[in-house]
């Protein structure tokens, strides 16, 4: 499995999902949640409300899957809700890898091959980079899945400095 990380706008990345750092009520927002939302057009809200009326709201380190709708190159978005980070003791690592682990599920499930993740939780929910990026590339690197890739997308040179620093370590292991 290809495993690439590279700075870009993950909603001009061409790969078969994307996921959204969404928030519990799919309700869009700012940072990347919003760049999706606004690249995708309204039906991506209309969609997400259908859900939320079934399933209330999305739990932290849950996933669901919706078509991508205006973007283009990409067919889905999986949406999940990463932790808010709170100093570290509240399991707040096992609840991110657990949105990796959710969204490749998903992923998966729909026979898809690739995947974009942008960097979950360390953005409006605080979750320091640097930590963040060792559970990113430890469970992405761990996936019982086959994809074709999985891409990391970072928005600054600083996250892809850290994201590429700690996949290296990790294949120095
Ligand atoms: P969270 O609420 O999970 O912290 P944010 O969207 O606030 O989510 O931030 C997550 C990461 O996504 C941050 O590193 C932010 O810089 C990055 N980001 C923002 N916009 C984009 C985009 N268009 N493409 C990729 N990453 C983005």
């Amino acid at each position: 499995m290809k495993i690439t990380i590279k700075k870009s706008d993950i909603t001009k990345e061409s790969v078969d999902a994307i996921v959204n750092a969404a928030n519990p009520w799919l309700s869009g927002g700012g940072g990347v949640d919003g760049a999706i939302h606004k690249a995708a057009g309204p039906e991506l809200i209309t969609e997400c409300r259908k859900i939320i009326s079934k399933i209330k709201k999305l739990n932290t380190g849950e996933a669901v899957i919706t078509p991508a709708y205006n973007i283009k190159n990409v067919k889905y978005i999986i949406h999940t809700v990463g932790p808010i980070w709170q100093g570290g003791n509240f399991e707040e690592d096992k609840k991110l890898a657990q949105c990796y682990l959710k969204s490749a599920k998903i992923a998966a499930q729909n026979g898809l091959k690739s995947i974009a993740f942008p960097s979950i939780s360390t953005g409006a929910y605080g979750y320091p980079v640097e930590k963040a990026a060792a559970v990113a590339v430890k469970t992405i690197m761990n996936l019982e899945e086959n994809f074709d890739e999985i891409r990391m997308v970072l928005f600054s040179d600083y996250d892809l400095e850290i994201y590429e620093r700690e996949l290296k370590r990790y294949e120095n292991k």
